[in-house]
């Protein structure tokens, strides 16, 4: 027998549509927030009862919505945010789908209220209850703004209400909406209570302030910020430095015009640009804001808008990586600045850098690779006198390593500095340094390639032989030669000279499906990196052998001047610092 079909009521379509856009309470505040800062408001309240199934209350001093607008805010495919298909392809809203209001209203008890008016009597509210939309309008007294009330989320799906977590799961990931929210905008204030009692609160300040109340002061000591434009792209914000790594990977944050997304290829790239500087395993913390022109994105790819795809994504991913890079290659040990605040956190409770920071890697002031220029001054005066030790001139300036003073079982070197006391980890660090000349080297002869005594035949993809004509250029330069010998197979001819031990067959699938998934690929210079760390850890001075003051000052000088110098290869720290009032405060001196 056929089956026919027949159209959908409203109620049921929405009801889909809310399958996609609400999976819970969380997802219905994400949304509320949304609307919210795209009519200009100020300051958004959210009140949230039983975890948000009993209530969401978000209520906002933006633009309003206009009386006779109220019934349409409900329906489905309604917005005022795009009209035609030149505005889709530019979206500059947060929402643009027109579908919230009314998939939350099919699935729950709403009441919206708003006023454009300065006038408080001016307000006007519209209800309406899963399946009985009740569009009439009535006067209600509101402030210029809007109050979206949402009541018994999921009542008449009870089936998705089987899928929430306790009341204190759901209303974190509240929480965590709100934290992520409040980040994009900065000049915002939020306030979030539950069950009546408020739990967060941000006041509307700038960037730095919002990032040091969402993150905690700590992060902003233990981070850089950069801002860095290409092409016309932006990308802006704070990367932990590779000590303050996590376990998790569940500090990462990344804005693409204002919305927090989850994109693969910005994540490789966040990855890649770390590449050599995270002990194994560890994530970094970051927060960061890339703006780009919104021809150049398409927002216009999941329901809850969490995903993008770029249309030139290898350009991003490439700017992206190359950013990051770059500018933890350029953290290294600067003239400290014991106990002084930092300027940008002024006013921040427990936001000015604390005197007794454990260990400092000199981010805190967001400068880029800050050399002292003293420092030839230094390494002249090692060259000419090599048996120099603490010097003796007061005009000196002290560099911010300071001056070796001894060596501490065989490990470790103790210096003093302008401010206090520097332990280093004399391995880690020589390690390190011989690791950077040595790729340093490397890359000044470019990568080596040598034929192999046997060619190599490999069963590939269609698209990867493809891949392979397209890509012939980039391969030659990472030292690969590769030839397509069938539809589905290719010949490596050539290997860098430095993996020709490696297993090839794996490298050439690994590079091609980065290539063919994210654009380009860093493996050739990964695994070179990992070959070049071995040796230059069998390289470097090894535990228990004496250095003399020179030696150490050398090390010390060079640890200044090179680049990721404050980690070894491993992504230990190489070095830390304990300043006089730290020192001062342990012997209760000056009470
Ligand atoms: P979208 O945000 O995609 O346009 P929504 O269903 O979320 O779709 O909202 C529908 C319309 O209702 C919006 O286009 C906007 O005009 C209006 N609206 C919703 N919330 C607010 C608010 N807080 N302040 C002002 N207008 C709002
Ligand atoms: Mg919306």
């Amino acid at each position: 027998m056929h089956q026919r079909i027949t159209q959908l009521d409203t109620r049921l379509s929405n009801q889909i549509a809310a399958g996609e856009v609400v999976e819970r309470p969380a997802s219905v505040v994400k949304e509320m927030l949304e609307n919210s800062l795209d009519a200009g408001a100020t300051r958004i309240e959210v009140d949230v009862e039983a975890g948000g199934v009993k209530l969401i209350r978000v209520r906002d001093d933006g633009r309003g919505i206009h009386k006779d607008d109220l019934n349409l805010a409900l329906a489905r495919h309604a917005t005022s945010k795009i009209r035609d298909q030149g505005d889709l392809e530019a979206i500059e809203t947060l929402g643009f789908r027109g579908e919230a209001l009314a998939s939350v209203a099919s699935i729950s008890r709403l009441n919206l209220t708003a006023n454009t008016q300065e006038d408080t009597s001016s307000g006007w509210s519209v209800q309406a209850s899963g399946a009985d939309m009740r569009m009439e309008i009535s006067p209600a007294p509101h402030p210029r703004g809007t109050t979206v009330e949402i009541r018994e989320l999921f009542f008449n799906t009870p089936a998705r209400r089987k899928f929430l977590r306790t009341e204190r799961t759901e209303f974190l990931k509240v929480e965590e909406v709100v934290r992520k929210v409040s980040l994009s905008h900065p000049g915002v204030s939020f306030v979030l209570s539950h069950n009546g009692k408020t739990t967060k609160q941000y006041i509307g300040d700038d960037e730095a302030h919002r990032v040091a109340s969402v993150f905690g002061s700590a992060f902003l000591e233990s981070s850089v910020f950069f801002s860095q434009e290409r092409g016309g792209m932006e990308l802006r914000g704070w990367i932990g430095l590779p000590t303050y790594s996590r376990s998790q990977a569940d500090q990462q944050f990344f804005f693409v015009n204002g919305r927090i997304i989850k994109d693969r290829v910005v994540t490789h790239a966040v990855k890649q640009g770390y590449a050599d500087v995270l002990y194994h395993g560890r994530n970094p913390v970051y927060c960061l804001f890339l703006s780009i022109n919104p021809r150049l994105v398409d927002v216009n790819v999941h329901p809850t808008k969490c995903e993008v795809r770029f249309r030139e994504s290898r350009d991003v991913h490439d700017f992206i990586f190359r950013t990051i890079h770059h500018v933890l290659a350029d953290v290294r040990p600067e003239e400290p600045v014991a106990g002084e605040a930092d300027p940008r956190l002024a006013g921040v409770p427990g936001g000015a850098v604390p005197a007794q920071a454990p260990i400092s890697f000199g981010g805190r002031s967001g400068s880029q690779g800050v050399r002292d220029p003293q420092m030839s001054v230094y390494r002249e005066m090692f060259a000419k006198d090599p048996v120099a030790g603490f010097p003796e001139s007061d005009d000196i300036t002290m560099p911010p390593l300071g001056y070796a003073v001894a060596q501490l079982h065989g490990i470790y070197i103790l210096s003093e500095n302008k401010t206090g006391l520097i332990l280093v980890d004399m391995h880690a660090a020589h390690e390190r340094i011989t690791y950077e000349h040595m790729k340093t080297a490397c890359d000044a002869e470019g990568i080596r390639s040598q034929p192999m005594l046997v060619p190599l035949s490999i069963v590939v993809s269609v698209k990867e032989t493809d891949l392979v004509d397209e890509h012939g250029a980039e391969f030659s330069a990472l030292g690969l030669e590769l030839e397509r010998a069938s539809e589905e197979s290719i010949i490596v001819r050539a290997v860098p000279t430095l993996l020709a031990k490696s297993n090839v067959e794996q490298l050439v699938r690994d590079v091609l499906s980065d290539l063919s998934e994210y654009g380009q690929s860093a493996r050739i210079e990964q695994h070179r990196d990992e070959i070049l760390s071995t040796m230059a850890c069998h390289g470097s001075v090894r535990a228990n052998r004496r250095l003399t003051l020179p030696e150490m000052n050398a090390l010390l000088r060079d640890m200044e001047e090179t680049e990721r110098s404050g980690q070894c290869n491993h992504g230990r720290p190489t070095w830390c610092e304990m300043s006089l009032a730290e020192l001062d405060s342990l012997f209760l001196r000056g009470r």
